[in-house]
């Protein structure tokens, strides 16, 4: 095992972690809520360095990220381990269960090896994604830092729940990130997903602040968060305090994990979001998860021009032409987009 970054000593041997906004007192021989991070006679140890349980080339589409070179692949990285406890997470299997079994299945593989084959495979970026980077914090850093030194990009797909310390530590590594915006109500956070909104919110500003490129996720779940109210209430705090080109990935849920009684997302829901993050004012708003894939297209929120086809994941034409609409010169946020 590998000592953790940001933490410190407190007295009887206890540690705090300083790694997300859970803040965890750790008392010897226990871990932090994430599981993955334990504290051994004083000292915080991180228990899944090198414990690759996912690597796959994916296309940047899935991540999802849409104004991020647009078409390119992207190699996508997991270790087990999260933060959260969210009832309906897709990928439970790693994320909700941390046993020696899966920690040693994990290929032991290094940050030079996992560049190596992102090179390889022709991927522009790397991706710390499927489960939680923030907590296989020490493994993403030194792989982003290799990364870089590579000439490739690093994503974070992220529930956006890490401290202050850790975002500005891997800040300078850092070229894009997905921050999932689950709810907009305290209450859901605590109770669906074990963690608190307010942190979420500081991060989503705080990396805008950053030259981090910035995409939302929300996913829209019946009769968690997808009353009118509270669907404004995202779309308009990503207006007012991220700004109207953020954009805006609205996901169609679908039953998993502790969450399979709830009936899958209406397409009427998703449109009527769709309907509500336009009125706040976005002009990138995308539905997920859908057959549509219309809904997953880019134009001009100027004249309206076709700008990105996109089709399971993939895109068809990207008309964008020097970062601007060829129809009226329009300048689209994003890097790479052609
Ligand atoms: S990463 Fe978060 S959940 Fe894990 S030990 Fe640190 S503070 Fe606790």
């Amino acid at each position: 095992m590998k000592e953790a970054l940001l933490y410190q000593k407190l007295d009887n041997n206890r540690v705090r972690c300083n790694l997300c906004a859970h803040l965890c007192v750790i008392h010897p021989g226990k871990a932090g809520i994430c599981m993955v991070r334990e504290n051994i006679d004083g000292i915080l140890y991180t228990k899944v360095y090198g414990r690759s349980v996912a690597q796959h080339v994916d296309p940047i589409e899935k991540k999802p990220l849409y104004h991020f070179y647009p078409g390119s692949k992207v190699y996508s990285v997991a270790t087990p381990g999260c933060n959260f406890r969210c009832r309906f997470c897709q990928n439970w299997d790693i994320s909700q269960i941390v046993s020696n079994e899966i920690l040693e299945s994990g290929n032991g593989a290094t940050s030079d090896q996992i560049v190596w084959s992102a090179k390889q495979t022709g991927c522009k970026s790397i991706a710390y994604t499927y489960t939680e980077p923030t907590v296989f914090f020490e493994y993403s850093y030194d792989t982003a830092c290799s990364a870089h030194k590579a000439g490739l990009r690093n994503i974070y797909v992220s529930n956006g729940y890490m401290t202050p310390e850790m975002l500005d530590m891997i800040n300078p590594y850092l070229d894009a990130v997905n921050i999932d915006l689950k709810a907009f109500r305290d209450e859901t956070y605590r109770r669906i997903i074990g963690a608190r909104l307010q942190p979420v919110l500081d991060n989503l500003k705080k990396i805008k602040q950053m030259a981090i490129w910035l995409e939302v996720t929300s996913l829209i779940i019946p009769g968690t968060n997808d009353d009118t109210k509270e669907i404004s209430d995202m779309a308009n705090f990503v207006a007012a305090e991220l700004g109207v080109d953020v954009p805006w990935h609205i996901s169609r849920f679908f039953p998993a994990y502790k969450m399979k009684d709830l009936p899958v997302t209406p397409l009427e829901t998703l449109q009527k979001a769709k309907e509500i993050g336009i009125k706040a004012g976005l002009n990138y708003v995308y539905v997920g998860n859908v057959v549509s894939d219309r809904d997953m297209d880019t134009n001009c929120p100027h004249c309206g021009y076709l700008l990105i086809e996109r089709l399971n994941f993939g895109i068809t034409k990207n008309h964008i032409k020097d970062g601007h609409c060829p129809e009226c010169g329009t300048k689209i946020p994003g890097v790479g987009l052609g």
